[in-house]
């Protein structure tokens, strides 16, 4: 009952976020207008509106017009409420899950930007960096991991919270500083920018959210699941290795990943490295 409730909760939030991916790149408010048809600019009604249900009402064509509406209106729903139905089920209601869902709606957000625009706006990444250092250290599980060094030593019996909030600003760096010097050393080399200072302030973000420990994950997963994506769209012709893949949606897959089952995918990655 309580899933369903999160899943349309999340379908709903799904279409605002729609607006988001829409007007955000392009600097428009994403309060005012209300939503229009792009073609006619004729007014959504509101019964028209309702996620989902209305585009398989209308059959994915705009009422006024007939224009198609894109199949990623309802894939960026779906997407959302599938995410805060499996959050609310693993994580129940509190502020982890809460935390949770905001941080998979900006990654959703910022992959579909970054696939049409090849930018990630500060305007969600700054903020998030933000939360992540100040809220997240109360709440995540993921920051209570060990820290890279024993801190015990240095500083006896001190507050969890703060490990929490160290281990947050160490995952932040954890996750730009390796974006940020493989981007620098590949511009020395090759005289481009490879790696966008979006990706960078996206990774300390995620860093921030998901500790030191994740934020490495994040980006191995990244990598990983990107160079198999980019090869395999090399190998079948579909673009040649010059043109540049947004890195984005991967390390947000990585980062969606790692922010919701991070510990077992280590667990199981060290009991490889031990067989
Ligand atoms: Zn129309």
């Amino acid at each position: 009952m309580i899933t369903a409730v999160f899943f349309l909760f999340g379908l709903i939030v799904g279409s605002f976020l729609n607006v988001a991916i829409v007007r955000l790149p392009r600097g428009r408010s994403i309060v005012s207008p209300p939503s229009h048809c792009p073609q006619c600019k004729t007014r959504i009604k509101f019964y028209d509106n309702i996620p989902l249900i209305s585009f398989l009402i209308l059959r994915g064509k705009c009422r006024n017009c007939g224009e198609p509406i894109s199949w990623r209106y309802p894939l960026v729903e779906l997407m959302n409420g599938l995410f805060y139905a499996w959050i609310v089920n693993e994580f129940w209601i509190g502020g982890e899950a809460f935390l949770l869902m905001v941080f998979c709606s900006s990654l959703i957000v910022i992959t579909f930007i970054d696939i049409d625009f090849q930018i990630i706006p500060d305007s969600i990444t700054l903020p998030g960096i933000l939360v992540g250092v100040s809220i997240a250290p109360f709440f995540m599980s993921s920051l209570t991991d060990p820290l890279p060094f024993n801190i015990d030593r240095v500083l006896p019996h001190i507050w969890p919270h703060v490990k929490s909030f160290l281990n947050s600003v160490i995952g932040m760096a954890c996750g730009a500083l390796p974006l940020l010097s493989i981007g620098w050393v590949w511009e020395k080399l090759r005289h481009v920018e490879a790696m966008g200072g979006g990706d960078v302030k996206m990774m300390g973000m995620v860093g921030s959210f998901v500790g030191w420990k994740g934020a490495l994950l994040t980006i191995m997963l990244g990598a990983l699941v990107g160079s198999l994506v980019g090869l395999t769209l090399i190998i079948l012709k579909r673009r040649t290795a010059d043109r540049v893949i947004p890195f984005g949606p991967f390390l947000a897959l990585g980062a969606v990943a790692t922010a919701l089952y991070g510990s077992d995918i280590i667990s199981w990655y060290l009991g490889l490295i031990r067989l």
